[in-house]
């Protein structure tokens, strides 16, 4: 059952489009199953109806013809109920309805399964019998299970029928593909996508813009990879035996029969560049070889595989150096980190689309400190879209293909209205974060981007809460040196001095990683990350201490936090190296102060035991990203779950509000630098719960002094009695929403009164 499974996912994968897919599906099930039929129903764009799209066994000629309304007829109800039906008679079932043009009138037991992905019903897949039985048990459970692996294939093939659909879309309609909104922002730009190096599966679709110059490159890598695997050959020549070495031979055969080379070149030829075009028939040699039942033969798609990406190593290697980026690159990928942020020369990316990750992940929280509008989490085809004109709404984490001129001029009116609201904010960097009763509070800044720097001052920020210090780490490609360290972290302090510029050490692992010190977890957010891995490491976490020392010297506005502490054990060691650092760091005749320590609380356990923890630092800070994760289970980086990862759940609250007091208990102040304290609703609760400083993206200071403003403190302390009565969190959001309007706090509307395609 299982290779069966196997074997018709794999061969609708090879389908070029839906069409084909949805044929594939139909009579490789038809087969397997030996029924009599087998049909399949899509939902159509409109989500108003089932649409017969496929069918064996049936009339062909209903394909296209019959449609039936969403809770009509049987097809309908499996859709509705979203669950499998088995009958053994369907004619006799209240729901059954007869379409002559399927001449299925012949067929007596019925068998329907949903496709759904994401809770969303795709379709009705179907198998029909003459003979009046009830399919039996494993026939249903095989239906079922092959659903749910077609449910993601068809989902892809929807939405790249999507991007054809939106060059044709007339002037009242669009397309929209959804995803998380990572930074909010509106862009109109131009689509890079970008791919991890020798990948097959990850290279993107695109126009040759020469053909010849194509081809050229191709030949010569080819020639490239046939003198590499001549020259390995020879050098292992005296090792191997004779059947080893024939295994370069039958290499080279490949690569001079004209079956494989001669299809990229006719691809190229046909206007596809040489990476898509090696892609392509590279995958269709490979999937031919995959679903051979000789093993042998089997095996051979792998060395297929690995000639694949030896010539598109070379192709690579002359493309990317020729690369060029638009004034308004939009940079699109699989999964974008901070480190693709590094590919774009400054001042050209207006926008980013990341299929992977949620609003939480590093790379969005990097974008909004940038001020990129990004969307994150989003379904979409990203390898037919290099080139493509689009806009990114970062506020509803929408992107519009081939956008028509309609929507263009809706969306330059929202970038006119964003640039007059910054105008307007602008006005207040110069006062403080008060409330109407005079209740001051500081706010800080989150840092890691060197240009972080002058737009946090440009707004007035009092310091630097959080200095994210892996940022300038991911930018080389070995770990910095003393000097280099102490160099940047002594920009820093000199750019804030006298406010306090706050230090995390070193803070990798989870999705965080770099690139010259890789991390296998299989867990990573629960695995070797932050505190855990510099303990394990002293001679990464001593240098770089003592380089944030060196570097304070003479301005003595350092602070230390140590991140993803578990345990007071953690804590005491990283005391005893900064002990000792400070120590050598004096030896050596710097003439520095010990800087205050803190702790941060990003896991429950940290929470339980804040108190423990203050008794043995200077401050606490509270990390509610992390911690907001882990309260919850849900993954920050993970867009399945983005929609459970909510910071204002009542049990993150009530964390919340127990760390500030039980650190009060202590007398030592609590600081709070997750994204939370960014947001105006967010800002205003973390006051009334007592937080000493608030520390956030430099983007959004002006927005949540501007909320501060606008309460008293009596009337933030009202509304949080109120919110914590409350239990559940998308509540608790409507409240804060209803307040912030009341405060009279303004935010930007991108919805468009168009009718959808
Ligand atoms: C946090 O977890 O809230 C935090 C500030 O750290 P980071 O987002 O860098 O993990
Ligand atoms: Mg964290």
């Amino acid at each position: 059952m299982l290779s069966t499974l196997r074997s018709i996912v794999q061969e609708v994968n090879t389908a070029t489009d839906l069409k084909s897919a949805l044929d594939i599906v139909v009579s490789r099930v038809q087969q397997a199953l030996g029924a009599n039929a087998c049909a399949m129903y899509q939902l159509d764009s409109s989500h108003s109806h089932f649409a017969l799209c496929a069918a064996r066994g049936l009339k062909e000629e209903a394909v296209g013809k019959v449609r039936l309304k969403l809770s009509e007829g049987l097809v309908g109800l499996v859709g509705s109920r979203a669950e499998p039906l088995n009958l053994e008679d369907a004619s006799s079932h209240p729901n059954y309805q007869y379409f002559p043009e399927t001449g299925e009138e012949q067929f007596h037991s019925f068998l329907g399964v949903p496709i759904i992905h994401h809770r969303n019903v795709l379709g009705v897949l179907i198998v029909q019998d003459e003979e009046r039985h009830k399919f039996d048990e494993d026939t249903e459970s095989f239906l079922v299970t092959l659903a749910s692996q077609l449910a993601v294939v068809l989902a892809h093939a929807y939405v790249t029928g999507a991007i054809k659909q939106a060059d044709r879309a007339g002037r009242k309609k669009y397309v929209v593909f959804e995803g998380g909104a990572g930074a909010p922002g509106v862009a109109i730009g131009q689509v890079v996508v970008t791919y991890p190096p020798a990948d097959l599966d990850a290279v993107p679709d695109k126009k040759a813009e020469d053909v010849d110059e194509e081809l050229k490159l191709f030949n010569q890598s080819v020639r490239n990879v046939k003198r590499d695997i001549r020259a390995v050959s020879i050098k292992l020549s005296s090792n191997l035996g004779v059947e080893e070495r024939a295994l370069f031979g039958v290499y080279i055969k490949i690569l001079d029969d004209n079956a494989l080379v001669g299809e990229v070149a006719a691809l190229i030829k046909q206007g596809q560049w040489a990476q898509g075009a090696l892609r392509d028939v590279i995958n269709q040699h490979v999937k031919a070889f995959e679903i051979m039942d000789d093993a042998y033969l089997r095996e051979r798609s792998t060395d297929i595989r690995d000639l694949g990406r030896r010539i598109l190593g070379y192709l690579q290697e002359k493309q990317l150096q020729k690369r060029e980026f638009p004034d308004n690159t939009i940079l699109m990928g699989e999964e974008l980190t901070p480190a693709d942020l590094g590919l774009v020369p400054k001042g050209k990316l207006v926008g980013m689309v990341s299929l992977r990750g949620s609003r939480n992940s590093h790379i969005a929280i990097l974008a909004r400190a940038m001020e990129v509008p990004t969307i994150v989490g989003a379904d979409l085809p990203y390898k037919q879209m290099d080139g493509l004109e689009v806009i990114v709404d970062g506020y509803q984490g929408k992107v519009f293909p081939n956008p028509k001129r309609e929507l263009k001029q809706h969306f330059t009116a929202v970038i006119k209205e964003e640039k007059a609201m910054e105008k307007g904010l602008e006005a207040l960097s110069g006062l403080p974060a008060e409330t109407q009763d005079k209740y001051r509070i500081p706010l800080r800044v989150n840092t890691g981007l060197l240009s972080d720097v002058a737009r946090s001052l440009e707004r007035g920020a009092e310091g630097v809460g959080l200095y994210r210090t892996e940022v300038p780490f991911m930018m080389t490609d070995h770990f910095p040196s003393e000097k280099q360290q102490r160099e940047f972290y002594r920009g820093h302090l000199e750019a804030f001095a006298p406010h306090p510029v706050t230090m995390r050490t070193l803070d990798v692992g989870g999705d965080k990683e770099l690139p010259y010190f890789p991390i296998s977890d299989a867990n990573p957010f629960l695995g070797w990350r932050g505190i855990r891995i510099t303990l394990d490491h002293p001679e990464i976490f001593l240098v770089q201490v003592r380089a944030m020392l060196q570097a304070s010297e003479g301005l003595d506005n350092l602070r230390i936090m140590l991140p993803m502490i578990s345990n007071v054990t953690e804590v005491e060691e990283a005391l005893h190296h900064i002990h000792q650092a400070y120590y050598e760091v004096r030896e050596e005749g710097f003439d520095v102060i010990m800087p205050p320590i803190g702790v941060m609380v990003e896991v429950p356990a940290a929470v339980y035991q804040a108190r423990e923890m203050a008794q043995r630092v200077d401050f606490l800070s509270v990390g509610s990203n992390d911690l907001t994760q882990y309260i919850l289970a849900v993954d920050r980086n993970n867009s399945y779950v983005a929609d459970l990862y909510h910071s204002y759940h009542p049990a993150v609250l009530k964390a919340l509000r127990s760390v500030v007091n039980q650190a009060h208990l202590e007398n030592k102040p609590v600081s709070i630098c997750g994204e939370l304290a960014g947001e105006p609703g967010g800002a205003i609760l973390l006051l009334a719960m007592g937080y000493d400083e608030l520390s956030m993206n430099a983007s959004n200071i002006l927005r949540v002094k501007q909320a501060i403003r606008s309460v008293t403190l009596k009337r933030a302390k009202e509304l949080l009695e109120e919110v914590l009565q409350i239990d559940c969190a998308d509540a608790i959001q409507h409240v804060l929403n209803k307040a912030l309007s009341e405060f009279g706090l303004e935010t930007i509307d991108t919805t468009i009164q168009v009718s959808r395609s």
